[in-house]
C-alpha cells in the first residue's frame, strides 16, 4: 500500500472523536515546557516560590488591578473557596438554575460555606434574568427565619455556551452593589468569553462590579490548575486559610504556578480560546447545513447545543463520536470544542453527519456541507 495513503487512513482512524467537553484535551506545548523547566532543582514549598510570585504579577497585569491569587487543582474548589469567602453559613448564593455550582459540584459550595443555600434564578441562555435577580437580591433580608441573600455568582461563558455582554454584567454588578452583595464570576471558560467580547479582563470583571473570579485554565490548555483571583484584598486571609483547610495548598506549588505561567505567557491562553471558539463556529456552520439538524443557538464561545434526530445521534455514536445527548431534553446534543480540536476533527464530524443523513432522508446529500 502507498505509505502516504496508509498514514492518512491511520490518521483518520485515530483522530479524536470526542466532543464531550474541553477537559478531554491534553495540555499546550508551552505549558508542558514550563512544567518541565521547573522540574529540576529546588523551590520553596506552599506557594512561597519565585514562580508563584511571577504568576501573581502576571495576573495583576492581566487584570490591571492588585489581586490575590490562589492556585487550586479544580474549578469546583475555586468556586467553593471563593463563595465560602463571601457567604456565611446562614447566607444564600444567588445563581442561575443551570449554574455549575448548582448542578455539577455535588454540594461543594454548600459544604465549603458550612451550609449556605443556593437560590436558583431563571433566565434564558444560561444567563441570570436581571429582574429575577433584582427581586431576590434583598428578599427576606433581616428576617431571622430566612437565609440571608449574601452573594451572587454568574458563569462566564455560561454552561449553555452563551456569553454575558458587558452591559449585562454591569447591570448585575449594579444590583449587587445596591444590595451589598459580593459578585463572583465562575470563569471556567473565562478566556473563551473574553475573546468573544474583545474586551479587557478588567472590563469583564472588576470594572463591571465583579469582586472575585474563578479563573479557569484547565479546560483551555493546562494540565490542571485554576485560580481564585480576588480584587478584594480584605478577603485574602480568609481564602488563604480556607485553601489550606480544604487541602488545596499544594506543597509543590511551583508546578501549579509553572502551568499558569506557561498558559499566560505570550498570550497562549488567548490564542487557545480563539481557536476553540473558531472550531465551535465552524462546527455550527457545517452542521446547520445538514438537514434535520437544528442549531439551538449560535455558539458564542466553544459550546454548541443542537437538536438532532435520534437516528443521527445513534449513527454518530456508532461511528465513535462522543458527546453528551438527551441529558437536557430528548434530542438535545452538546458539542464542546477545545484548543486541541482541529479543523479535520470538525470536518470529520460534519462529514459523518452528512453521510448519515443520506439514508435517513432522501438520497441527496447537500453540497458544500464542510
Ligand atoms: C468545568 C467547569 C467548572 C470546573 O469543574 P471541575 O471539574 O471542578 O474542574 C466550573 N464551572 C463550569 C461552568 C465548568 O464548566
Amino acid at each position: 500500500m502507498d505509505e502516504s495513503v496508509k498514514t492518512m487512513n491511520e490518521d483518520k482512524q485515530t483522530r479524536p472523536r470526542g466532543f464531550t467537553s474541553d477537559n478531554i484535551a491534553g495540555a499546550s506545548p508551552e505549558v508542558i515546557a514550563a512544567i518541565t523547566a521547573c522540574a529540576s532543582g529546588q523551590a520553596v514549598p506552599y506557594g512561597n516560590d519565585e514562580l508563584t510570585r511571577t504568576v501573581e504579577r502576571q495576573l495583576a497585569e492581566v487584570f490591571e488591578h492588585a489581586v490575590d491569587v490562589f492556585l487550586v487543582s479544580t474549578g469546583s474548589a475555586a468556586n467553593a473557596l471563593a463563595l465560602a469567602a463571601i457567604t456565611p453559613p446562614w447566607g444564600s448564593i444567588l445563581s442561575h438554575a443551570d449554574a455549575h455550582i448548582n448542578r455539577d459540584e455535588c454540594g461543594a459550595p454548600e459544604f465549603y460555606t458550612a451550609g449556605a443555600k443556593l437560590v436558583q434564578l431563571p433566565g434564558g441562555a444560561g444567563k441570570i434574568d436581571i429582574d429575577a435577580l433584582a427581586a431576590n437580591a434583598t428578599r427576606m433580608a433581616g428576617d431571622i427565619h430566612s437565609v440571608q441573600p449574601s452573594s451572587v455568582s454568574i458563569t462566564q461563558a455560561t454552561e449553555m455556551g452563551s456569553v454575558y455582554a458587558l452591559d449585562e454584567i454591569k447591570a448585575i454588578g449594579h444590583i449587587c452593589r445596591s444590595a451589598n452583595l459580593p459578585l463572583h464570576m465562575d470563569g471556567a471558560r473565562f478566556a473563551n468569553a473574553l475573546v468573544t467580547l474583545r474586551c479587557s479582563p478588567a472590563e469583564m470583571t472588576w470594572k463591571a462590579g465583579v469582586d472575585l473570579v474563578s479563573f479557569g485554565a484547565t479546560k483551555n490548555g493546562t494540565f490542571g490548575v485554576d485560580a481564585v483571583v480576588s480584587f478584594r484584598r480584605d478577603l485574602a486571609s480568609t481564602i488563604a486559610f480556607r485553601q489550606k483547610r480544604a487541602g488545596q495548598l499544594s506543597s509543590k506549588m511551583r508546578f501549579m504556578a509553572a502551568q499558569m505561567d506557561g498558559y499566560l505567557r505570550d498570550g497562549v491562553w488567548l490564542r487557545n480560546a480563539t481557536h476553540a471558539n473558531a472550531m465551535a463556529s465552524a462546527l455550527a456552520r457545517g452542521l446547520a447545513l445538514v438537514p434535520g439538524v437544528k442549531i439551538q443557538q449560535r455558539p458564542e464561545a466553544n459550546i454548541l447545543f443542537c437538536r438532532l434526530p435520534t437516528s443521527l445521534i445513534r449513527g454518530l455514536l456508532d461511528m465513535g463520536f462522543r458527546f453528551y445527548h438527551d441529558r437536557w431534553e430528548p434530542g438535545i446534543v452538546r458539542f464542546v470544542t477545545s484548543f486541541a480540536t482541529t479543523g479535520a476533527d470538525v470536518s470529520d464530524l460534519i462529514g459523518a453527519a452528512t453521510s448519515l443523513y443520506a439514508p435517513i432522508g432522501s438520497a441527496r446529500v447537500p453540497a458544500g456541507a464542510e
